[in-house]
């Protein structure tokens, strides 16, 4: 029974259904937002170039990209930022603050693209015979050495590309 009054509370508190999907929203103005991805409109136009935007925080952010307006200053040294996320990113290089950390090893980032570069490199670095992935080519070749060490034999011949082929072709062999 509480499971149902828990529910009923729940959508009591959603009133603006949306007419095109099954979304459910707590203000009107959020309700109307949401349309916008329905209907595509862009009320907001840059004004500058012909771009339109659906939200009126993200017409603001595209503006500065053609006026150069930097409203975020960093409060630790002279520069200014467009956007808030970037100046957030920015004030971690003083602060020294690595909030991004990566879920393979030990590693943080103070930004998200690094992450995503050091992602990349996991994706490079993984062995082809366990799975394991390194942020580092050495450690990758430390691995297959101790680990698989018949393997390295062929694989270490030529580049990555023929590494793979070779490790394609020793795997079916050896199996
Ligand atoms: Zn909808
Ligand atoms: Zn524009
Ligand atoms: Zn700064
Ligand atoms: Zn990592
Ligand atoms: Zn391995």
């Amino acid at each position: 029974m509480s499971t149902m009054s828990d529910h009923l509370a729940t959508d009591a508190l959603k009133t603006y259904p949306c007419s095109e999907c099954d979304s459910t929203f707590a203000s009107r103005y959020s309700a109307k937002v949401h349309m916008r991805r329905h209907t595509g409109e862009r009320p907001y136009p840059c004004g500058i170039c012909d771009k339109s935007f659906s939200q009126m925080a993200i017409q603001i952010n595209h503006r500065r990209t053609h006026t150069g307006e930097r409203p975020f200053p960093c409060d630790l040294c002279p520069k200014a930022f467009a956007t808030e996320s970037t100046l957030s990113n920015h004030r971690r290089t003083h602060t020294g603050e690595r909030p991004y950390s990566s879920e393979l090893c030990d590693k943080s980032f103070a930004v998200p693209s690094t992450l995503n570069n050091h992602y990349w490199t996991h994706k490079r670095n993984t062995c082809y015979r366990c799975g394991v992935t390194f942020c580092d080519y050495k450690k990758l070749k430390e691995h297959r050495l101790s680990v698989h060490p018949r393997a390295v034999v062929a694989a270490d011949a030529g580049d990555n590309d023929n590494e793979r082929r070779t490790a394609t072709a020793t795997t079916t062999t050896e199996l």
